[in-house]
This record gives C-alpha cells, structure tokens and sequence, in this order.
C-alpha cells in the first residue's frame, strides 16, 4: 500500500488534512461548516443596525463584542457595486470618534511563507466563535481559489497594527469600510489602547457612506487607479477619480505640487534647505490642502514638519504653535488617548511660551511661515 501524503487534504476553511475521510468529519464537526454559504451571508446581514449603544457600553452580542461606537452613527448597508459599507444615520462631527474595535485576531504580516501563514490563520479562525466566523465568512476575498478561503479573506482585510509593526489584525466591523481617493474617515491603530479607531475627518452628513483611504499616499489619478486594481482588485470609482477631466487634472497637478514640496522639505532634514524656504513650502503646502479638500493625516504630518524645523531652528516661538497645532490635527484624526497626541501635547506643553499676541490672523499665519514681508520678531 502506497504511503499517503501528509496534510494534502485542504478544507475550503484553510485546514489541511491527512485523507478526505479526516476532512468530512472535520466539516460535519466544525462549527465553521454548519450552515451553507448564502445563509451565512443572509444571517449576518439580518443583524441590521450596529454601533446603537450608549459610550463605552459593551455590546451584548458575541459577533459585535468588542466593538464600540460613540452611539447610533452607522449602519451596515449593501453598497451598490461594492459589497456592504457604513453610512451614517445622523449627522456626524468632524473629529468624532466613529468606530473603536479590538482584533479578532492578530497575524504576521509576514507573507514570505504562505504554508504557515496559512495554518496559522486557519487555527484563529477555528477558535472564533460560531458568530464571529460567519461574519469572518461573509468579508470580501480578492484572491479567489489562489489561496483558502480563511487565508484568502485574512489578506484581503488584515490592517497593519502601527505603521512600524510586524503584525496585522482582523477587524470585522472595519473590514466593511469601503476606500475613497477622498475619504471623509480615517483609521488609526492606537497602540494605548489596542483597538484600531476611525475617526471623522470632516462633518458627515446623514446618509453619507464612512470611507477610509486604502493608499499609502494620495498619487495622481492612473497612479491611484492601477494601485487599487493592483492591490485590492478594483476599480475606483469615488468622488475625486470621477471628476471630469480637466477638473482631474487640475487635482493631479496640486497632488504632484504637494509630493514635491514634501520632498523637498525632507531634504531640509538633510541640510539641504534654508529653514525660511522650507516653512515657506509647507504654508503653499497647506494651501494646496485646501483646495484640494485633504483633511487626512497629511496635515498633523506637514504641521510636524514644521514643528521640527522650528525646534532644530531654535525658534521656541513658532515650535510652540506648530506643536500647538500638530497637537489639534491629531487629536482630531486620533483621539486624545493615541500615544501621538500624548507626545505632541508634551511637547506643546513644554514650549509654553508666550506667542506674539499683537499678531491676528494673516499678520500672524504670515509671521508664523516667515512669509516675505512679514514682521520680524
Ligand atoms: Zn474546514
Ligand atoms: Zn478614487
């Protein structure tokens, strides 16, 4: 009798077995395979309504544990051409905290060896429980039959836990927001607390889908799109990658404006450029955000650019407004309990210093970025 292959046997779930026989009991056990696929997708749509919980109140249902919103502001719904989404059921404040949901589960982000990525996940996925494994089941999977479906979904939604971390997480309810070039969200993983937040980044209206960016950065239009198709397998069709065309390629030009001055102004960091020229930079930098509508971290990140500058300038005076106002971006888009709005309200609170009060408003905005022909101080 010929030695049978190990584990050749692979589940649709993602676990792997000696023989098929291992395999049909592993589905007739497996709480993962009790119901077919539609009505999986049925049940966890009828759940209807989430986030309608008082502040900090924990949700009861198990597939909904863990996560927690600031009380009625999004519902799931079926978006058209693009699975489910999140729209708001009421008016929500820019800065307002939407969504704060701890992992279901952590995975490498490490992708070199698929075998034992894939087992890994497949044994998460095993220990969910039976609600939180249809809604699992029921996110998007970009990879068709080139994975399992368990790995499959896990590399279509795993986000990154920090920006310098090794390891991602599975967020079922984050998973659902859909990606715009101009998002009006933004999600943030806050190691403090270790949940990843979405935050308002502008007001959103009731009946407006919550979006979130899935690009690293903000490129020009054919730039976008062939990420996106790359990446996530899709088209985008959002607000901005739907502009007419000489509207769009007006946005294309403020977007390379913005990449050069960015830039340029790390070449500061190098010697590269006279403090003046670089502040000069990051205030066309921020008039370019204006009308280009970019409320996203871009403005915490060129507001700490500028911070920076000042601080290496010895410039304690400007230091102080630009921690000031590093501090407010970030609070905004993170909330107050993120370890970068932490260190950045240290940072303005060590810098307390009186500001040039005689200054208001274009006198100070023209003082503040060294503009030409302003005041001296
Ligand atoms: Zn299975
Ligand atoms: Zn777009």
């Amino acid at each position: 009798m010929p030695k049978k292959n190990p584990r050749k046997v692979l589940c649709d779930c993602g676990k792997r077995f000696g023989d098929s026989q291992s395999r049909s009991q592993h589905i007739r056990d497996s709480p993962l395979h009790k119901q077919p696929v539609v009505a999986m997708a049925y049940t966890a749509a009828a759940l209807g309504p989430v986030g309608e919980v008082e502040e900090n109140q924990e949700l009861t249902t198990s597939s909904a544990k863990g996560i927690e919103s600031v009380g009625g502001l999004y519902t799931v719904k079926a978006m058209a051409g693009k699975g489910k989404g999140l729209v708001a059921i009421t008016k929500i404040p820019k800065g307002t905290r939407i969504l704060s949901e701890a992992p279901i589960f952590r995975v490498p982000r490490d992708n070199s060896n698929i075998n034992s990525l894939e087992r890994i996940v497949a044994n998460e996925v095993e220990r969910l429980n039976v609600d939180q494994q249809r809604s699992f089941f029921d996110l998007t999977n970009i990879y068709g039959n080139a994975h399992s479906r368990s790995l499959g979904i896990a590399r279509t939604n795993v986000l990154p836990l920090g920006s310098n971390t090794s390891s991602g997480g599975l967020f079922l309810e984050a998973s659902l927001i859909n990606h715009s070039c101009r998002h009006n969200s933004q999600n943030t993983w806050n190691e403090n607390i270790s949940r990843l937040t979405v935050h308002a980044l502008q007001d959103i209206k009731e009946g407006e889908e919550i979006t979130i960016t899935y690009l690293p950065t903000t490129p020009v239009y054919t730039e976008r799109q062939r990420f996106l198709q790359e990446k996530f397998k899709f088209d985008c069709k959002c607000e901005l990658c739907l502009l007419p065309r000489t509207e769009r390629e007006r946005s294309d030009t403020r977007l390379r404006e913005i990449q050069a001055i960015d830039k340029a102004v790390g070449s500061y960091f190098w010697g590269g450029l006279e403090p003046e020229m670089a502040l000069n930079l990051l205030h066309t930098m921020f008039l370019l955000f204006g009308e280009e509508g970019i409320w996203d971290g871009l403005i915490p990140r060129a507001y700490n650019d500028a911070y920076e500058i000042a601080t290496e300038n010895g410039d304690k005076l400007r230091a102080r407004v630009f921690a000031q106002r590093t501090y407010d971006a970030r609070r905004l888009i993170e909330g107050d309990d993120s370890p970068t709005t932490i260190k950045m309200k240290r940072a303005a609170e060590e810098l307390s210093v009186e500001t040039p009060q005689r200054l208001s408003g274009t006198e100070f905005e023209n003082w503040l970025w060294m503009l030409k022909g302003a005041l001296t101080s």
